[in-house]
């Protein structure tokens, strides 16, 4: 008999959590008015909110904690942070910062200026918003195959070479300070991108003399995608993926949260000394002098023991075939959800199950608060609450799609955990029919407004 999958660790400490009734849920919920972001975490049974800082450090990384150098200028752990950045990445520059947002904001300090274009695969919303906020453009260049949540596609979140090559084309040379490609393509669902598109889009920003960034929060679930997808991987080992993976790109900025599983810290690194130089203001500036920036001695430490055991092939195949897990227990119910699934989360298509919900109520907020009082569960609306109002007409923007994500930290929860999770979404799905309203908005914030919104239950 062929031996089933199984975790590549054990558990040496367990933190607990508790369940509720659907009783106690309905109160906390209403007191969080209608709003996931508000719940206090202890009245969480299964957090999905977001894999980034969740993730459990191993053995090794608490250990690393113990032997963090916390001098203000020079500390060992730096050098060791710098060693693993050298070592795994291929960088010789970097600056530490406190995580990935605040690595963009040092970067985008130094070479964005009101004007200038930033193309990318969907970028993330702090790298919208860094690239907004300073009056420069952020077109989206992705392949449309991208929006279809049905499509099985291996590589569902590249760069569409014609789309970027047009952009290259039309914008002046010195309106173009990098293009942006980020792997996994955290936007489209944690689709990843090949090598050879990393490849090609290399060469286009070569052809144009143009520097690439990789937004790296997840290139090790990225690494592990080409392997186990792209033609002529099998044999590599995810460190030699990532080293050619590296090779093509200018600079990177990194939340270490994902896939260094630590709870905070990131990074920028450069290739070139000369704006690794430029960019040292800023984060002075910003984070702090720069051999520590915005990390403690000890998380730089942790950093980089995760850095090694996040691109290892064990540890990435047993994140990633429970996130596939779970996907499979919804294909068993039917359920619909963006396919396949994606490195780091499940993404359930709210608008295929709520169909009698009206698009101005909340589809996929709705979905939400559904799921947890089926059963504490917390995901996150990736919907209109998160699309905003337009900017002029201030009107609300309905998205194409209403999701659900379910974000699985890493090394933290098990199968059974996802099995029940599964169950929870099923007796929602089951009873879907009945659930004709969602909500309205009763306050909410100039920008960003679902991270504080408020609602109220309609009907
Ligand atoms: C999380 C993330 C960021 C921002 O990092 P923070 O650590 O949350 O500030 C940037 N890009 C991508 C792709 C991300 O997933």
């Amino acid at each position: 008999m062929e031996l089933p999958f199984s975790e590549s660790y054990r558990i040496k400490m367990v933190e607990p959590i508790r369940k509720s009734t659907r009783q106690e849920r309905e109160q906390w919920i209403k007191e969080a008015k209608y709003n996931l972001f508000m719940l206090k975490s202890d009245h969480v049974f299964i957090d999905l909110l977001t894999d980034s800082g969740t993730g459990a450090m191993s053995d090794k990384q608490w250990s690393e904690l113990m032997l963090g150098d916390e001098s203000y200028a020079g500390a060992r752990s730096y050098y060791k942070m710098k060693a693993a950045i050298k070592d795994i990445l291929g960088f010789d520059y970097f600056l530490p910062t406190h995580q990935g947002r605040a690595a963009e904001n040092v970067l985008f300090s130094t070479i964005v200026k009101e004007g200038d274009v930033l193309p990318g695969n969907s970028h993330f919303d702090t790298t919208k918003g860094h690239i907004e906020y300073r009056r420069a453009f952020a077109p989206d260049c992705t392949i449309d195959a991208a929006a279809d949540t049905q499509l099985q596609l291996p590589f569902k979140g590249e760069m569409d070479l014609d789309k970027l090559e047009k952009v290259l084309r039309e914008t002046p040379h010195e309106k173009i300070p990098c293009v942006v490609l980020t792997i996994t393509n955290n936007t489209a669902g944690g689709q990843p991108v090949s090598m050879k598109n990393i490849r090609d889009v290399s060469a286009l920003c070569r052809k144009y003399d143009v520097k690439l960034l990789l937004d790296s929060a997840r290139f090790a679930e990225n690494a592990y995608f080409i392997k186990t997808r792209e033609e002529g991987y099998a044999d590599k080992t995810i460190k030699e993926i990532v080293k050619e993976i590296y090779s093509y790109a200018d600079i990177m900025t990194m939340s270490s949260k994902k896939d260094a599983i630590v709870n905070m810290g990131g990074f920028v690194a450069f290739k070139d000394e000369e704006l690794w130089k430029k960019c040292q203001m800023f984060c002075v500036m910003n984070e702090g002098f720069i051999t520590y920036g915005g990390m403690s001695g000890r998380d730089m430490n942790a950093l980089a023991q995760g850095l090694d055991e996040g691109t290892e092939f064990d540890t990435l195949e047993t994140r990633i075939k429970q996130v596939e897990y779970l996907g499979k227990k919804l294909d068993e119910y039917g359920i619909p959800y963006q396919r396949p699934a994606g490195g780091h989360a499940i993404f359930v298509d709210a608008k295929q199950i709520l169909t009698r919900v009206p698009k101005e109520e909340f589809i996929a907020q709705t979905l939400g608060v559904e799921l947890y009082l089926e059963a504490g569960i917390r995901g996150v609306e990736i919907g209109s609450i998160l699309a905003d109002r337009d900017p002029v007409t201030r009107e609300n923007r309905y998205p194409r799609l209403e999701l659900l994500r379910l974000a699985i930290p890493r090394r933290t929860y098990t199968n059974n955990h996802m099995d029940v999770i599964a169950a929870a979404l099923k007796n929602v799905y089951d009873r879907r029919e009945s659930i004709t309203r969602g909500y309205k908005i009763t306050y909410e914030a100039p920008v960003m407004r679902h991270f504080t919104v408020e609602l109220e239950k309609l009907g």
